[in-house]
């Protein structure tokens, strides 16, 4: 079963990176530990098994690892939310606020259409604007958004908070106040 104590053991808090005053979590170690990644695996496929989920739409690029596992897993779809500008063909995009500036993700116009079901699904909830944006990305393409998932919560930033009031259930396994 999920081991809250073992996961924040094995992860790894990096200060000021990539710029001074924000603690990085980062997640590269949960990668080298095989006993952390199938905790975390099996608990989102525990969730997320004998639902009516039908797509994983993971987030560029940490976001893909977990969701390629899960895609695997449930024996589900697995489409991609990039970065602008990295995917071929016919792409939507939906730009959102960082700190400073904008930034903007993307999806292939047949990555989810009318009656999908589909579950986000990223590394790390911060302000919530990725996932907000991918979100508006997939209802427009007229699928629906069945929940957000991600390892780990900052709940301090509110994204989370924001996300829930956007209509989209939030799940998530950490918390890093
Ligand atoms: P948000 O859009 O919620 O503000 O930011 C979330 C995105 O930024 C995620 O795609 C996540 O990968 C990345 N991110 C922001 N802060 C961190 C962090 O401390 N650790 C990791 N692993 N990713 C972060």
């Amino acid at each position: 079963s999920f081991d809250e104590c073992y996961i924040k053991s094995v992860m790894r808090t990096i200060p000021d990176w990539p710029e001074p005053g924000v603690m990085f979590r980062d997640i590269t170690p949960l990668f080298k530990d095989p006993k952390a990644l199938r905790m975390i695996a099996d608990s989102f496929i525990q969730r997320y098994i004998d639902t009516e989920v039908t797509h994983i739409a993971s987030i560029d690029a940490r976001g893909f690892l977990f969701g390629s596992i899960m895609a695997y897993q449930l024996n589900i779809p697995l489409v991609l939310v990039r970065k602008k500008g990295k995917l071929p063909g016919k792409t939507i995009h939906r730009e959102y606020a960082l700190e400073y500036g904008t930034a903007a993700v993307e999806m292939q116009v047949d990555a989810v259409s009318k009656g999908d079901k589909v579950l986000i699904f990223d590394d790390l909830i911060a302000t919530g604007g990725t996932i907000l944006a991918a979100s508006t990305i997939i209802k427009e393409l007229g699928a629906e958004v069945y929940e957000a998932a991600a390892l780990i919560d900052l709940p301090d930033l509110k994204g989370s908070e924001l996300i829930q009031q956007a209509g989209i259930p939030v799940y998530t396994l950490l918390a890093y106040e």
